[in-house]
């Protein structure tokens, strides 16, 4: 469903990935009004597959999604095609802004937004990204296991990244990018048979679509089918820094830092998947999603038990 957004609900979704989409089917079925707002861009659009998902391995990642949006219409969710610009507190909840001008209120908040993959500046890099270029061996290393791999160094997570890849291929280098290696690494590298290899990458060789090497500043050529980068991943949280909300600063990146439900420091605020855990697959979003709908759930009924209460305590003083 895209275009006009308008009225109240008991959620406002932000975001319509994995952790979105799984906390908004649990709210419709605990009989919530939910309105997903969707910018559509999930971390994973670049890759083929979702891998590692029990039940739907190497289902497309589109193909997912729109499952899951079927799932959370057809209990009479809303979905809405939409970026959120602007979050504002209210007496009673929040004022959702989208893109458009509409404006929604909403009793409690799902920030569901994901991260943003900050990619390092190679040049080729981006283009094969999801495909040729590789961050996680949980997601691809079935795909390139007994390949060509090749690591990028010159950042912390390099050295860990090429020992974890060479579980799934003999056949691994590491490029130092220019930087040092320390002699502790060294060692490791060596025990594993990963090769180093020295200088500056200076551009991705690719074949068609295909990623076929590495071109280093002094022109050699290495050949490699797939090539591991670490990225920072750096949670989408800006929209709701109004509401007091700021990311936790990691080496890794940054995120929303939540209680063990997926409450933030801000009462009514909740988050979910890659926005408040950076390491979170497809799995654990969707899982952090409808628990944190739970909790949500859960908070409604616990308010509306209070105003009873007190409105029934109310009357009886009336007498
Ligand atoms: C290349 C690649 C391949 C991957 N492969 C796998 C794999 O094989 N298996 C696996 O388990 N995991 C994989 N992952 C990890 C997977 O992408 C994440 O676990 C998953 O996307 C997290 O889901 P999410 O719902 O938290 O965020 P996302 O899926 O990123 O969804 C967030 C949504 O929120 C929307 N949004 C953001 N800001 C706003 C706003 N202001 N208003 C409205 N909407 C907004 C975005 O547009 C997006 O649609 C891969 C990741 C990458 C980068």
């Amino acid at each position: 469903m895209a275009g006009q957004v308008a009225g109240r609900y008991d959620v406002v979704v932000v975001g319509g990935g994995a952790a979105g989409f799984s906390a908004a089917l649990t709210l419709v079925r605990a009989r919530r009004s939910v309105a997903v707002v969707d910018a559509g861009e999930p971390r994973n659009a670049p890759a083929d597959g979702v891998h590692g998902l029990l039940g739907l391995d190497g289902i497309r990642p589109d193909e997912l999604l729109s499952r899951g949006r079927a799932e959370v219409i057809g209990y009479g969710g809303e979905v809405h095609d939409g970026e959120v610009v602007d979050v504002s507190r209210e007496s009673d909840g929040f004022s959702v802004t989208l893109r458009d001008g509409a404006v929604v209120h909403t009793r409690r908040l799902l920030i569901a937004t994901g991260l943003v993959d900050e990619l390092p500046p190679i040049p080729g890099v981006r283009k094969q990204w999801g495909r040729g270029v590789l961050h996680c061996p949980y997601c691809h290393g079935w795909e390139v296991r007994d390949r060509r791999i090749g690591v990028v160094g010159a950042d912390p997570m390099a050295v860990h990244k090429a020992i974890m890849f060479r579980q799934w291929s003999s056949d691994v280098v590491f490029f130092d990018h220019g930087d040092d290696v320390e002699p502790q690494d060294r060692v490791k590298l060596d025990a594993l048979g990963i090769s180093i290899v020295s200088g500056g990458i200076a551009t991705l060789e690719t074949a068609g679509d295909q990623l076929t090497g590495v071109r280093l500043d002094d022109g050699r050529l290495v050949a490699i089918d797939a090539l591991v980068v670490s990225t920072r991943m750096v949670a989408r949280t800006e929209v709701f820094a109004g509401l007091g909300i700021e990311p936790t600063i990691h080496p890794a990146g940054a995120f929303i830092e939540t209680d063990p439900f997926g409450a933030t420091s801000v009462p009514g605020v909740w988050a979910a998947g890659n926005s408040s855990d950076i390491s979170a697959q497809v799995s654990n979003a969707a899982a952090d999603g409808a628990r944190a709908a739970q909790h949500i759930n859960t908070d409604l009924i616990m308010k509306d038990l209070e105003r009873a209460v007190a409105s029934l305590s109310d009357r009886e003083g009336e007498f």
